[in-house]
């Protein structure tokens, strides 16, 4: 898949991720993460660094969880990051926050205040 993405700053770049298709037909492979849409941009996308304000780091949250939607690895991507109770970042198209809250659908656990 041929992603063509804009940077911050308006720059055009493409980049080319492997099909759907094929990612499909390997996703039991221990490389999954090698065929994550997110390798097309910046990782400061996906996990927001300290310092960044709220405002800014929903938007970007927002934008990661939209490109997560399209990605053919999501479903794995998240199971992993649930197995291993990934506390930063966007991962299959959650947040941090989300992750807890659907472990906590999960277990039956309601929300602590
Ligand atoms: S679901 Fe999102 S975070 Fe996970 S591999 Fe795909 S694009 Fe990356």
């Amino acid at each position: 898949m041929r992603i063509v993405r804009r940077t911050e700053t308006g720059r055009r770049s493409d980049v080319v991720v492997p099909s759907p298709d094929e990612a499909g037909a390997r996703l039991d492979s221990a490389s999954w993460w090698e065929y994550g849409l997110c390798r097309a941009w910046d990782a400061d996308l996906f996990c927001v660094p300290d310092g960044v304000s709220p405002s800014r780091k929903r938007a970007q949250e927002t934008r990661a969880k939209r490109i997560c939607q399209s990605c053919p690895v999501r479903e794995r991507c998240l199971a992993e990051a649930m197995a291993r109770d990934e506390q930063y970042g966007v991962w299959g198209g959650l947040d941090a926050e989300e992750r807890r809250q659907l472990e906590r659908r999960r277990r039956g656990t309601p929300r602590s205040s």
